[in-house]
């Protein structure tokens, strides 16, 4: 009976536990995510040196031949697309630099990285939509970490000093530490963003045909043989799923009078004078504001004024590209072919290599690696554009994405297994778990209940028998054969 008692009791009280979402702070099963980016590491870049980690990671786990990543194919706006699973044109963080177009100010990368209002301006990142259900996040110098984003930003976070050695391998090796054992292992973290400024440097200085480029190109797969295996030293493998891709690509640029250079104020018909405001000088790409009445003219000036030199109204942009519906979008935009830069005044631009061009050039597009426990092993998957990394991050972290311009069909193939397609069903099953434990404790509480009555009864009975006892003898051979 005291058996009975306690199976019931302890039934009611933590079978409805079970039809309550799992607390995510306390899901072992729960999987950690690492995104890394290596800026500007082309997808081909392995090709032509030795990399053995690199070939490892695809062996253990997923590689795309190459991804997409949106236009301008620029680091800031293309990390935040990363980071939000938007087109540049959908999340506003249209250029590294921050501009004024009325008081002509601009500010270049690392500053910009301190406008908050550049990058707060509607669409959150992984890190808060992560923290707002629940999860803990870091970042290490990754674009847009400086950042708050309506008022909150990641929990744990490092932005590189103002004049950052960014090819330093001692560095690299204790930021890795760093987020392995202090962030992911001790503070238990579930999201950690993770850049390293290389190869993208090495690329732009000395082209990315150089040897110091590939030279770079070991050091980074060096790095990834590391991450790997403090992975494994803190304990982390079994369940930390890493990403590892880049921003952009890189394709060198043609000088030295090899080539007719693209310079605005040599093109017939042109004048500065009918600018309120331009951004040009800055590689391949540029926007202008002309004067009220002007664009006609300096379009029109500029239009098929060189062969390799795109000309677009803001309206008339390619919708392929995804660059026109944003307020901050200057009423005409310019980008080269690869091999040339837009250059203002004259030519100012001393890098070897550029950046920035249309993202169906090949030359544009970065590499991608997956490797952990949600990931297949040895799987070559097609290409795919990096809007389609937010989506796949906040599977893998089990949480529901902000509205973006991703889908997780575009990466489901390389997952061992689709986990339920939305959380309801994972709910779903928990509460078919509690209403079959609840049946049983019903069932065996009415038992309970049942064999209870029927003791009672027996018992008055058997009481009444002995009250009557010995009142009369043919009354109790009555009761005895009932
Ligand atoms: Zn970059």
């Amino acid at each position: 009976m005291v058996l009975l008692w306690t199976v019931c009791v302890c039934l009611c009280v933590f079978a409805p536990s079970l039809a309550m979402p799992v607390s995510r702070r306390h899901n072992p099963s729960r999987s950690k995510v690492l995104l890394v980016s290596f800026d500007g590491f082309r997808w081909d870049y392995d090709r032509d040196v030795d990399t053995p980690h690199l070939d490892a990671m695809a062996r253990d786990g997923v590689k795309a031949p190459y991804v997409t990543p949106a236009f301008f194919t620029m680091t800031s706006p293309t990390h935040f697309t990363i980071l939000t699973g938007k087109y540049i044109e959908n999340h506003g963080v249209i250029h590294n630099m921050w501009f004024n177009t009325i008081t002509s100010e601009k500010k270049p990368y690392y500053q910009t990285q301190f406008v908050n209002d550049w990058w707060d301006n509607g669409t959150v990142p992984i890190w808060i939509s992560a923290q707002r259900q629940g999860l803990t996040t870091g970042s290490l110098h990754f674009p847009g970490t400086a950042s708050t984003y309506q008022g909150e930003s990641a929990e744990v976070s490092e932005v590189e000093p103002r004049f950052y050695n960014y090819s330093n391998e001692t560095a690299w090796r204790n930021n890795v530490d760093k987020v392995m054992g202090d962030w992911f292992r001790e503070k238990d973290l579930d999201f950690v963003s993770l850049y390293f400024g290389e190869p993208d440097s090495t690329g732009h200085k000395y082209g990315p045909d150089s040897p110091q480029r590939r030279e770079m190109v070991k050091q980074v797969d060096r790095t990834v043989g590391y991450l790997r295996s403090s992975a494994e030293r803190n304990g982390l493998t079994n369940h930390l799923n890493i990403i590892i891709t880049a921003d952009h690509g890189m394709t060198t640029i043609f000088r030295n009078g090899l080539v007719e250079e693209i310079t605005l104020s040599k093109i017939k018909g042109f004048s500065f004078q009918d600018l309120v405001f331009h951004l040009v000088d800055y590689g391949p790409t540029g926007m202008l504001l002309p004067k009220e009445g002007r664009l006609e003219k300096v379009y029109n000036a500029l239009k098929g004024a060189h062969p390799h030199l795109h000309v677009y109204k803001k309206e008339e942009m390619p919708s392929r590209l995804h660059f026109k519906n944003n307020d901050r979008i200057l009423p005409i935009i310019l980008w080269s072919d690869p091999g040339y830069v837009i250059n203002g005044y004259f030519p100012v631009q001393v890098n070897k290599g550029e950046h920035g061009f249309d993202n169906e050039n090949m030359d544009m597009k970065p590499f991608f690696r997956a490797v952990g426990p949600a990931f297949r092993k040895n799987l070559e998957v097609e290409p795919f554009e990096t809007v389609n990394i937010y989506p796949l991050m906040c599977h893998l972290l089990d949480i529901t994405p902000e509205p973006n311009d991703g889908h997780l069909d575009a990466t489901r193939a390389m997952l061992i297994s689709s986990v339920p397609e939305d959380k309801n069903s994972v709910r779903d099953v928990h509460t078919g778990v509690f209403i079959g434990l609840a049946a049983v404790a019903g069932v065996i509480f009415s038992t309970f209940v049942f064999i209870f009555i029927s003791n009672v009864i027996k018992r008055r009975r058997s009481e009444q028998r002995n009250d009557n006892k010995g009142k009369t003898e043919e009354c109790q051979t009555k009761e005895a054969s009932f």
